[in-house]
């Protein structure tokens, strides 16, 4: 089947204050004829159809698996975040299917994240804010995806039901030179304060960027200055040698 094709990696995320290890994000990779597809380019195609569903149900049951499995082998790992699309999202089997995976792979609720990126939440307010809610009693975490790309509304952010949101790596690339990203930026870590969110910046390729960060009290950081996404083997060995503390 197509799924065999199909890998999970996983890229750490790091408290800007501590640089302690918060969780991971886990990205499909597929390869096709022993060549890297990027999901940037199939998932859009993905979406215009249902295999999206089967994809994303396939990811989830992956990272869910992965993350019980390293817990009950001692290799810690405080949180999975899992990118979910917009049609998978509002795919009306999405919920009992997410409970579904939930209890067959064990994970605790807390300890999953799910991404929606804001074009989930564009797509109907009410029911998608209702949606969120049914998820978070589940106990389920929430992060708005890709924040500060095109459409980002300060407006929605204060209705919405999340426990983070994700600035994007188009904006938080212009933060050095550009004031107005800046006020924004400042913008969110202050609602973030009032509504108790957390904020997680990512794309973060430079210690400048990560500094930059810092002065603002962004709460957490990703990005190839500190980890690159990582094969399920490669995330092993990374955990595993930072409980001993032989890096980071
Ligand atoms: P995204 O959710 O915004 O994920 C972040 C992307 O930035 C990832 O690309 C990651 O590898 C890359 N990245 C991380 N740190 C850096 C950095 O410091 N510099 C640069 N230049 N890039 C960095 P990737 O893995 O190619 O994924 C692209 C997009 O594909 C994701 O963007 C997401 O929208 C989508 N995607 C990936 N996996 C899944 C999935 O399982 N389900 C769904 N629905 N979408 C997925
Ligand atoms: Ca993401
Ligand atoms: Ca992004």
């Amino acid at each position: 089947s197509h799924k065999e094709a199909f890998q999970l990696y996983y890229q750490p995320q790091f408290s800007v204050a501590g640089g302690e290890l918060v969780g991971a994000e886990a990205l499909l990779r597929w390869e096709n004829q022993g060549q890297f597809i990027s999901p940037a380019e199939f998932i859009p195609v993905a979406e215009e159809t249902s295999l999206i569903n089967d994809i994303g149900l396939w990811v989830l049951q992956r990272a869910c698996t992965q993350f019980v499995y390293w817990q009950s082998h001692g290799i810690r790992l405080p949180a999975i975040s899992v990118n979910v699309s917009a049609r998978q999202f509002h795919h009306r089997d999405f919920l009992p299917q997410l409970e579904q995976i939930m209890q067959e792979s064990g994970i605790p609720a807390a300890c999953l994240m799910l991404e929606l990126t804001e074009s989930v939440v564009l797509e109907n307010l009410k029911e998608t804010i209702q949606k969120m809610q049914a998820i978070r009693q589940l106990g389920i975490h929430l992060s708005i995806d890709d924040f500060g790309t095109g459409y980002s509304s300060l407006a929605y952010l204060k209705e919405l039901p999340v426990n983070e949101v994700k600035l994007d790596r188009s904006f938080i690339m212009r933060l050095v030179e550009e004031h107005k990203d800046r006020v924004l930026v400042a913008t969110v870590l202050a609602l973030a304060e009032a509504m108790e969110f957390s904020v997680i910046a990512e794309g973060v390729e430079t210690e400048e960027l990560a500094n930059l960060l810092r002065i603002f009290h962004c709460d957490e950081i990703q990005g190839y200055w500190l980890a690159r996404p990582m094969s399920a083997e490669q995330m092993e060995v990374f955990l595993r040698e930072r409980a001993s503390g032989l890096s980071g």
